[in-house]
């Protein structure tokens, strides 16, 4: 019988970065649990995709901020897939450009909701499933921050840097509280990705086109360039790598 494939849970798993991470994650040997809130036919894509490199796989309906289906989703993913290893909290919006004073509370709820909540709810659930001491397999969580983070995104998204300000202290935190529990916590923070959230949550189309020339190595990321760090934290070669946050911005 050949061995038991580690098993992958991603948020947002359907679109961008998440999209990578899970492609990658097939192709590198993991079964894949695909979570997307409502862009069922670009999850189906890359449910194809993680198939055709081998892996089983499942697309799960789901919106982080409700625990319910953060329960559900994990319970569906473990019923076909079995038993979870590794989570990917990689769901994530910034909502409309714009400075804080002329900035709607539904906007800003909306991005805490499913950037810090919705993560606290999917790591929760993790910690839950995951640990050793209770009976998990241990394994790691890595999180989708930002360098929005420690840049502050003046006049675009304060409330979003903020929001990503909250994944990096649970990173430390959940890091050192979990270590005995046999899982490493980590985080990987991009700069400005090739994905669709600068037209579709920022509103903003020629966003990643603006900030070009202040990116050092003067280009856009591609998802699967944070995808490999992704799978770096998640692989056994990171097996002493715990709290720590990896920039993937080309040196922005
Ligand atoms: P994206 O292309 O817009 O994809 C976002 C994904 O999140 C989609 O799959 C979407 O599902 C899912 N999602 C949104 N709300 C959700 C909810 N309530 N429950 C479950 N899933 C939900 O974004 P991306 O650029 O790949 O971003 C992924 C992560 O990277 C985010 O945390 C983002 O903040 C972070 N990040 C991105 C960049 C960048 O430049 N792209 C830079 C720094 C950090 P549907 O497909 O169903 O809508």
């Amino acid at each position: 019988m050949s061995p038991k494939r580690p098993v992958v849970l991603i948020t947002g798993g359907g679109r961008g970065i998440g999209a990578a991470v899970a492609q990658l994650a097939a192709a590198r040997g993991y079964d894949v649990a695909i979570n997307f809130k409502s862009d069922r036919a670009s999850a189906e894509h890359v449910l194809e995709t993680c198939r055709a490199s081998g892996a089983a796989a499942v697309a799960l309906p789901g919106d982080v901020t409700n625990e319910n289906d953060v329960t559900r989703m994990f319970d569906e993913a473990e019923a076909a897939l079995g038993r979870i290893s590794h989570v990917v909290n990689n769901a994530g919006i910034t909502g409309r450009s714009g400075r804080l004073e002329a900035t709607a509370a539904e906007t800003i709820r909306a991005c805490i909701d499913i950037n810090v909540l919705g993560a606290l709810w999917v790591a929760r659930e993790a910690a839950r499933r995951l640990s050793t001491r209770q009976g998990g397999t241990g394994g790691s969580i890595v999180s989708i921050s930002s360098v929005a983070a420690r840049l502050g995104s003046a006049g675009e998204y304060v409330w979003y840097a903020a929001s990503k300000g909250a994944i990096d202290s649970l990173t430390i935190g959940l890091s050192q509280e979990l270590a005995a529990d046999g899982i490493r916590v980590n985080a990987v923070s991009p700069g400005i990705t090739r994905t669709d959230i600068h037209e579709r949550s920022t509103g903003d189309a020629g966003r990643m086109e603006r900030f070009r020339s202040k990116i050092p190595l003067n280009r856009i990321g591609e998802p699967e360039e944070i995808a490999e760090a992704v799978l770096f934290l998640m692989s056994d070669a990171a097996s002493y790598i715990t709290g720590a946050n990896i920039p993937v911005s080309g040196g922005r």
